[in-house]
């Protein structure tokens, strides 16, 4: 394992939620090079580990992953066993696959490890089903912040009929909201907005595409947070009846 880069996801927060696969490569690390959206918690399992931070708390605003790239490299050549532990699924939003490239860019091997990534810890966990027979045959995860402002097609997902699960999207609530009204979603489509999923922390705010921001402002919804839009975010009611 050594000299190598294993780009691990560490869930979405509940450290329970960590793969078997995750704790395994976490046990044999050497170097710890850990976001700022992992639960703290989840480092239980790497306690001789060199643990550094390098999200933007960890002091590299400007350039983050040039100071990453240059760590992973630093530490590979040391011979050592790197672990590049990421919030949610190291592919999903996490730029793993970017790090993966540059890595065997630079001849150092890498080995991805899956995380269960935050839409679906989410929703699950408030018992919104993402997809459901005869109501939502699909899932589309997209991100609100995006670098060029004009790579989603929102008319496209307003009349996809999956269930839309949207990373990143706290601060673009009105525009997200707007995007999908001009593209023919119903104004009254149910929206449940679920803030620090799987930890004790956790809230949920069920709203419609209408009214999400307001709603949101009220209940002083804050990042990290997830947004799921479709027939299915009004489904808790129907599930916790079938459990009942
Ligand atoms: N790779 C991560 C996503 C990173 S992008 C994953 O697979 O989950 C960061 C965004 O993920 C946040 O802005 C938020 O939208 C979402 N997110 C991450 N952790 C979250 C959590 N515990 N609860 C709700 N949303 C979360």
């Amino acid at each position: 394992m050594n000299g190598k880069v294993w780009l691990v996801g560490a869930g979405p927060g509940d450290p329970e939620l960590l793969t078997l696969k995750a704790v395994k490569v976490l046990a044999r690390a050497q170097v710890v090079l850990v976001d700022d959206l992992v639960n703290p918690a989840v480092l239980e399992h790497c306690p001789d580990a060199r643990v550094i931070p390098v999200g933007k708390r960890g002091g590299c605003r400007s350039t983050p992953q040039a100071f990453i790239h240059r760590l992973m490299l630093r530490y590979t050549r040391q011979g050592k066993c790197v672990v590049r532990l990421k919030g949610g699924d190291p592919c999903i939003f996490g730029r793993g696959s970017e790090e993966v490239d540059w890595l065997a860019a630079h001849g150092i091997e890498a080995e991805l490890v899956n995380g269960i990534t935050a839409g679906l810890a989410g929703a699950t966990g408030c018992g919104i089903p993402l997809t459901l027979r005869g109501i939502a045959r699909g899932v589309t995860l997209v991100t609100a912040h995006t670098q060029d402002d004009s790579s989603l097609d929102w008319a496209a997902l307003a009349k996809g009929g999956t269930t839309l699960v949207v990373y990143m999207g706290v601060a673009k609530l009105g525009e997200v909201r707007d995007s999908l009204l001009a593209g023919g979603m119903r104004a009254d489509m149910p929206v449940a907005m679920i803030e620090n999923a799987s930890l004790p922390q956790q809230r949920e705010c069920r709203s419609s595409l209408a009214r999400m921001r307001q709603d949101a402002a009220r209940f002083a919804l804050k990042s990290p947070a997830i947004l799921v839009i479709g027939e299915v975010a009004a489904a808790r009611e129907a599930l916790l009846a079938y459990s009942a």
